[in-house]
């Protein structure tokens, strides 16, 4: 049997040092994540315990008119539960009473704390025990918080997915866990080619239903699928599971990567490993060739908002041939981005948190020729004759593995193509 080579995972960014800001910062809250976790997980319902604003953003967020009964909602709190002059625990009980008797198809129930909730210090981790144990065993409810304070809007699937941990139930089944909400048809994707590789059990947390929850052990080695994921890992790694380091699934070279990493774990054979992945892997390099035209010699200014930007910049410089400027993060854990940190050339400054006025005085001096960031700074960038990538939109879209390597390059000329045209 050969070997599968060892990845080495030093060197490029790793040890650059982090320019660390804490100032104004310009993100979205962790509300926004409900709005992919609600159409990965079929039977959940997202019970948001918030403000008018929190029911407004959940709306335009979700930016599309529902035609089904939507699976989140807001039960509002008003000036008497924040003045603390009515019972906040009962009027929510009342409200999931309401909810439960009406949709029967509800098995999962999440309590999504807000600002409000958190600021009148609404316990409700009380309240999902207390309706746990009314509702069970139809309905589970757990809660975790989504609050904008202090937060960024990927950290609501964090907390989402590690309130999910503690109620896994246990197994010593020798499995995969991959961990992160991806589109149905990467997840599949991801699971047919680690099949062909002869892992025979492959888990997914989230799961789509209640009843395919995994169950987890000390033989669970778990991948995760985004690097936003940092308190799932840490729980999961508290309950014995073993987390495998990788760089993230995004490109040829990344998704090579990860693949790399589990199989090596999974003890696969070189030869084997290299001809199941290597039609994808060929399909991947040739998209990302094409779609790149427009980014090689480039340069490319991440504002820190999704917690993708370090995979994503070594995607941008490694296969696209774009130069980084300045790639900013709300946090780098290099224990979990450590192996992307290695594959990016030395070069961009790397911030850590923000001061959205100095890191704009910077952006501007740099001219990049594109910026990602939030949607707030976006439309005042492009008023300035800058072209930008709305973050969020990395998250909305397929955009792991081989076989949409080539559409993530493309979401980053287009703006590029877009300004050109504009300049005609
Ligand atoms: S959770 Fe906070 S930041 Fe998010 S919408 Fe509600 S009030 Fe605004």
């Amino acid at each position: 049997m050969n070997e599968l080579a060892k990845i080495e995972f030093s060197g490029g960014c790793s040890d650059t040092p982090i320019l660390k800001e804490r100032g104004q910062r310009e993100v979205f809250c962790g509300l926004t994540s409900i709005i992919w976790l609600h159409r990965k997980m079929q039977d959940a319902f997202f019970l948001v315990v918030g403000s008018r604003t929190c029911a407004h953003l959940l709306q335009s967020a979700a930016g599309v008119m529902i035609f089904a009964e939507p699976r989140f909602g807001t039960a509002i709190l008003e000036e008497k539960d924040l003045a603390g002059m009515a019972d906040a625990h009962d009027e929510l009980d009342r409200e999931v009473k309401k909810l439960l008797a009406r949709r029967s198809d509800i098995k999962q129930l999440f309590l999504v704390g807000s600002c409000p909730s958190e600021v009148i210090k609404l316990d409700l981790s009380r309240a999902a025990e207390r309706l746990t144990k009314l509702y069970t065993p139809k309905v589970r409810v757990l809660n975790y918080t989504g609050s904008g304070i202090e937060t960024t809007f990927t950290q609501g699937e964090d907390a989402c997915l590690a309130s999910m941990v503690p109620v896994l139930s246990a197994t010593d089944e020798k499995q995969l866990l991959l961990v992160g909400a991806l589109p149905d048809v990467v997840e599949d994707q991801f699971i047919n080619i680690l099949t062909e590789l002869g892992i025979e059990k492959i888990k997914t947390l989230p799961a789509t239903q209640k009843d395919k929850i995994p169950r987890v052990g000390k033989n669970t080695r778990f991948a995760l699928v985004q690097p936003f994921l940092g308190e799932t890992a840490e729980a999961l790694e508290g309950a014995g599971l073993r987390r495998i380091s990788a760089p993230f699934p995004f490109g040829e070279e990344g998704t090579t990567g990860w693949l790399r990493a589990i199989a090596n774990d999974f003890n696969v054979d070189e030869n084997d490993f290299n001809e199941v992945i290597s039609a994808p892997r060929a399909r991947a390099k040739k998209a990302v060739e094409a779609a790149a035209k427009k980014l090689t010699g480039k340069s490319v200014f991440f504002f820190p908002d999704s917690q993708l930007e370090i995979p994503l910049a070594r995607f941008l410089v490694n296969e696209c041939g774009m130069t980084a400027i300045e790639v900013g993060a709300p946090y780098v854990h290099k224990s979990i981005v450590g192996p992307d940190l290695a594959l990016l050339p030395k070069g961009p400054t790397i911030s850590e948190g923000q001061d959205v006025d100095l890191q704009l005085e910077r952006c501007r001096k740099a001219k990049p020729d594109i910026t990602v960031c939030g949607l707030g700074l976006a439309n005042p960038l492009e008023g300035e004759g800058l072209s930008t990538k709305w973050a969020i939109e990395l998250v909305f879209t397929p955009v792991h593995g081989y076989e949409q390597a080539g559409d993530l390059a493309a979401l980053f000329s287009r703006p590029i193509k877009r300004r050109e045209v504009l300049r005609l």
